[in-house]
């Protein structure tokens, strides 16, 4: 008999942390806690299998699991001495929802459950409390409604709303026993209303709408939104967690809570969270009240005038930090951990590894191997090398002056600018039209993923730390400022006002999300410094890693800026980008467009010494370090003139008549010119294109090594080879070039010759093609092209269904196709090395800087890879971690 439930509670359990697949992160960590002995209200676990079951048999539920489901409430009946659906005694429960990955707000937890008309009365009696009864019905009835019934919250809140008002209260505390029960009874009027049946009655039958709720909400829109964002599969399922209910909402001395046990936006070690007297469940996140610091420290920092849990609730408050401190010790990292306190008595109803920020990630990661909980090795591991991007994020100059509108919470670091826009459809619209957009709500919902997509930054109005808007936002690692609270949104008018001041839909604000400030137009902003634990945790990972990490780069600008980011040399310099300079372009069109091979050669005249000054430029700032230049590689079409002012321009400068010119730049045109007269074969064609840039290459070498008298030792690489004697061909000239320039200033040069390996006849030859070859470079953009016979240029329109329909899992550009793609690489490593032991191998594609598609090139054993220059700490990263998990996998 397959076991579909796992009970928990009372300092036991029959499931355990390790069986997250099987028990959903909720429940696996519920468990845990159960066995560490800590405070946790039993419960059971519903597996996930449960749930594949459910979608494999047009969702129904598996025959056993109707007894096993009421063997686990009569377990949590024993523990609490209630009993389910019992009108004297009666046991109520949470249903929670928990899948393997934690997904914050696509499934809206029940609690309360089992309340009735009957019970909600023995509820009152029991605790003496019938206002806190009567409190707790009316949340069922809402969440329930909503979950399972699909009636809208507004329902209940405007009913909410429209008593209040009517009875001149404004907090939902105000709210007396008779107030609620007056409104369970419009509650429920209602919902037979909106849904032509009464409200449930029996609790059994609650449970398993519920308990469906949940399983079904695996495949809402949210849902698959959110695992389309985070690439979690749709096969696992989630898991369903039946708990006996707490109660923060029985008055002064209860309260429910959030905290983190590390500051998640910095990673200070401070424990840093919110809490709410007299409150149940999401009411903290929810906005609904201004939540309260747990910590006095924090509360004086934050200036509040609402007392800390410290303070208000001292033994509690030192039994939690206790336990906060045991549950990260435990899990040897920084927890999320939600709790509610009952009439005195500290509860645990969640923890989890803490979502945070990548300064944080870094700053825990770095402080918990100093503590010595984490190895050096496992602290490389923790942080998500992409993640890094964050950190590159520009912050606001401190010079600056800020004209200050108004000051939210700082939700989530780094400073952005851009136009408002008050909903998200929009926001999707304008930055589709190339705008930049801060999104700017009064709070966030998981409708709004798409919006704070495309926005730069958010900003709301209303919520805190914790609230939607500042979880999400950290995980994509968007600016954010929340809960801004002096702003007015008005969504009708689209318009954002504050102290008579009104921004409009389209007025640029930036705003900085390290501080929480909110201000006035385009500020400036200053690049990232990346010292600190940035350094230090990278220094660990340059310990570990093998592949070295070179940079893609053609300006100075760029290959400073590389070298800062720790590139150990230039990987791919194409030089082609360097001749779309306005005087550049000219010369170059007069070399394309010349009859013949004289008037080539006057052009490149023109050409090389300022070919020579880049290279000049860009060995000095490589001091040493090694720089792969290729020959130029023209889509041609990108550098012949079009227009007629173009045309007449190129003809002056040639002397030559416009109207043959324009003839000759037609003959030019091709079809196809991705796969047209392109890389090499330009060189075959008019090998002095290649003799002069090898030319310019040397003495650009010799140059740079006299003034700074360190050497460089240029890699010049042929592009687009499919054939040896192509190769031949052009390396024939440019070792040519390499001795007359040697002869002619008496210098002597290093140098290697090598090629591209980006179409597929190159892969397949390579073993012939590394007898002239003394290194290749995996161009796999190209060769990603032409393996599948995709035009990159065209490729959007029919990738994306290829990936919604799930026929490949990521579009092959982005991240390495390692099966196909990937045999043919491995395939010319293989057979280069056997011809030539010591060829040297990287990849300078896209995918350099993609971190699954380094732990591929680790696999293969390429020497480097090549990226652009803000990947390249991600590179660095990544190939340390692929060398990390080398290594383990090894050991295993
Ligand atoms: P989410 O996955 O969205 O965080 P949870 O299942 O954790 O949803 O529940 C939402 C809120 O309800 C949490 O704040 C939690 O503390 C509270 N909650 C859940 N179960 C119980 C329970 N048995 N007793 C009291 N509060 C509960
Ligand atoms: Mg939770
Ligand atoms: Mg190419």
């Amino acid at each position: 008999m397959t076991q579909w439930v796992f009970t928990f509670g009372d300092g036991k359990a029959e499931g355990q942390s390790s069986m997250r697949d099987l028990l959903g992160g909720k429940g696996a960590n519920l468990a845990e806690m159960s066995n560490m002995g800590l405070p946790v209200p039993p419960g059971f676990t519903i597996t996930t299998e449960a749930c594949i079951w459910y979608y494999a048999n047009g969702r129904s539920y598996p025959a056993e699991l109707k007894a096993q489901v009421e063997t686990g409430l009569a377990q949590i009946g024993t523990l609490t001495g209630k009993v389910f659906g019992d009108a004297a005694n009666p046991l109520l429960v949470s249903v929670r929802s928990g899948a393997r990955a934690s997904m914050p707000g696509m499934m809206d937890t029940i609690l309360n459950l089992g309340l009735n008309d009957v019970t909600v009365a023995a509820l009152g009696q029991g605790s003496g409390d019938e206002r806190f009864a009567y409190d707790s019905y009316r949340r069922f009835i809402q969440m329930y409604s909503n979950v399972v019934l699909d009636v809208d919250h507004h329902n209940f809140e405007d009913i909410l709303e429209i008593y209040k008002e009517r009875k001149g209260l404004t907090l939902d505390t105000d709210l007396s026993a008779a107030d609620w029960k007056h409104l369970v009874g419009e509650y429920k009027r209602r919902v037979e209303e909106e849904t032509g049946s009464p409200f449930p009655q029996d609790p059994r039958e609650q449970l398993w709408g519920a308990m469906g709720a949940v399983f079904s909400s695996w495949m809402n829109q949210r849902a698959i939104t959110y695992r389309r964002l985070h690439a979690i599969p749709e096969s696992w399922g989630t898991a369903v967690n039946v708990q006996a209910m707490v109660f923060g909402n029985m008055g002064e001395t209860s309260a429910t809570g959030v905290a983190f046990t590390r500051n998640p936006s910095t990673g200070a070690k401070e424990l840093y969270g919110e809490f709410l007297i007299n409150a149940q469940g999401e009411d903290v996140v929810a906005g609904i009240r201004t939540p309260q610091n747990i910590t006095e420290i924090a509360r004086i920092n934050a200036g509040s005038d609402k007392p800390s849990m410290e303070t208000a609730l001292p033994e509690v408050y030192q039994q939690f930090i206790a336990v906060a401190a045991t549950l990260e010790k435990h899990y040897r990292d920084m927890q999320d951990l939600e709790f509610t306190v009952e009439r005195g008595k500290l509860w645990m109803l969640q923890t989890r590894n803490g979502k945070r920020t990548a300064k944080a990630s870094l700053r825990i990661a770095v402080e918990l191997a100093n503590e010595g909980l984490l190895t050096r090795e496992e602290a490389v591991s923790r942080v998500e090398p992409s993640s890094l991007d964050q950190l590159l994020h520009p912050t606001i100059d401190p010079k600056a002056e800020r004209r200050v509108l108004a000051t939210g919470l700082p939700a989530s670091p780094g400073a952005a600018q851009g136009e408002i826009v008050f909903n998200s459809d929009e926001a999707e619209a304008m930055k589709a039209g190339g705008h930049k957009v801060i999104l700017v709500r009064v709070e966030t919902s998981p409708e709004d993923i798409h919006g704070m997509h495309a926005a730069e930054g958010i900003l709301t109005t209303r919520g805190g730390m914790t609230s939607h808007a500042a979880v999400v936002a950290r995980g994509m690692g968007k600016p954010c400022v929340s809960g801004a609270g002096t702003l007015r949104v008005d969504y009708q008018a689209q318009t954002m006002s504050i102290a008579g001041k009104v921004l409009r839909k389209g007025d640029v604000i930036t705003i900085d999300g390290s501080t929480g400030q909110v201000l006035l137009g385009e500020v400036p902003m200053l690049q990232p410094e990346l010292s600190g634990e940035f350094s230090t945790l990278m220094g660990w990972a340059d310990g570990f890693r093998r592949l070295k990490v070179r940079t893609n780069a053609e300006t100075p600008a760029d290959a400073r800026a590389a070298v800062e980011f720790g590139a150990e040399g230039i990987g791919l310099c194409r030089t082609e980008h360097m001749f779309f300079d306005e005087e550049r372009i000219v010369a170059m069109r007069e070399m394309i467009l010349a009859n013949d091979e004289d008037g080539r050669r006057a052009a490149l005249a023109k050409l090389l010494p300022m070919q020579r000054s880049d290279f000049v430029e860009l060995f000095e700032i490589m001091a040493g370090l090694p720089v792969t230049i290729r020959l130029l590689d023209p889509p041609l079409h990108e550098f012949l003139p079009h227009t007629d002012a173009e045309i007449a321009e190129v003809a002056a400068a040639m002397g030559a008549d416009p109207k043959k010119l324009k003839a000759r730049a037609e003959e030019l045109h091709e079809v196809n010119p991705m796969l047209g007269f392109r890389g090499c074969r330009l060189a075959v064609a008019y090998p002095e294109i290649a003799e002069m840039q090898a030319r310019a290459i040397f003495e650009a070498a010799v140059i740079a090594g006299r003034k700074s008298g360190k050497p460089v030792v240029p890699e010049v690489m042929v592009p687009l080879v499919s054939i040896k004697a192509e190769l031949d061909l052009v390396k024939a000239r440019i070792v040519a070039m390499a001795e007359a320039v040697m002869k002619e200033t008496g210098a002597s040069l290093d140098y290697i010759v090598g090629t591209m390996i980006e179409l597929p006849r190159a892969a397949l030859q390579a073993g012939k093609i590394a007898e002239s070859a003394e290194f290749f470079s995996f161009g796999t953009n190209d060769l990603t092209q032409t393996t599948y016979g995709i035009s990159r240029d065209d490729a959007a329109s029919f990738l994306n269904p290829y990936i919604n329909k799930g026929i490949i899992s990521i579009d092959p550009f982005v991240s390495l196709d390692q099966e196909g793609v990937g045999e043919l690489v491995q395939i010319a490593a293989d057979r280069g090395r056997k011809t030539r032991p010591d060829i040297k191998l990287g990849i300078c594609g896209e995918h350099g800087g993609d971190p699954p598609s380094i732990h591929f090139c680790e696999r293969v054993g390429l020497d480097y890879v090549s990226c652009s220059p803000f990947r390249v700490p991600i590179a660095r990263l990544a190939a340390a971690q692929a060398a990390l998990g080398k290594a383990a996998a090894g050991q295993a």
